[in-house]
């Protein structure tokens, strides 16, 4: 068994806690308290291996607290989460991303493994954040991308696993 931490960040509201929520407890929960911030474990079978997962679903200030840092250096990967009907969201992403990179110090651990998540893709109709931007940010980071609704549980499993196997590869 694969002892897994990861880190879920991104702006307010964009559905960090729904996204955890949905992969482990399989359930949404559109009243999840904005301020809670914790960690969550789950066990997982990826490709006939068993993983033990530690979600840490940040919340609260954009500043890194030393409780953040901690996680943040312990970490084996993360998902970096906005809205796909906020702009303001997808633009915060960066911040958390240099931060990440900060704190990780990528000369002695090399980068670390991230998934860019562009999430509510339910609200089509409201949709501001195009698939091409997001890609391109992917890109830049050289990163993986997928879209995803917490609500329909779209690609919920997927970003999770994805992450999973790209931590293997490390
Ligand atoms: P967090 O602050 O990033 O943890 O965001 P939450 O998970 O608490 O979600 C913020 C709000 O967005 C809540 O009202 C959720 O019901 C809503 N929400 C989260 N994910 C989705 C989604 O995929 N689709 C839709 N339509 N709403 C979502
Ligand atoms: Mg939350």
């Amino acid at each position: 068994m694969s002892d897994y931490l990861v880190c879920v960040f991104g702006s307010g509201g964009v559905g960090k806690s729904c996204l955890t929520m949905q992969f482990v407890q399989g359930i949404f929960m559109p009243k999840y308290d904005p301020t809670i911030e914790d960690v969550y474990k789950t066990t997982i079978d990826i490709d006939e291996r068993k993983y033990s997962l530690e979600i840490f679903d940040t919340a609260g200030t954009d500043e890194f607290s030393a409780m953040k840092d901690l996680y943040v250096k312990d970490s084996h990967g993360f998902l970096l989460v906005y809205s796909i009907t906020s702009r303001s969201t997808f633009s915060d992403i960066q911040g958390y991303y240099d931060q990440i990179i900060t704190i990780k110090n990528i000369d002695t651990h090399g980068r670390p493994a991230i998934v860019l998540v562009g999430n509510k893709i339910d609200l089509e109709k409201d949709r501001v954040i195009s698939r091409e931007a997001g890609q391109a940010l992917a890109r830049k980071w050289d990163c993986a991308f997928l879209e995803t609704s917490a609500k329909d549980r779209a690609n919920v499993t997927e970003v999770f696993y994805d992450l999973v196997r790209q931590i293997n590869r490390r």
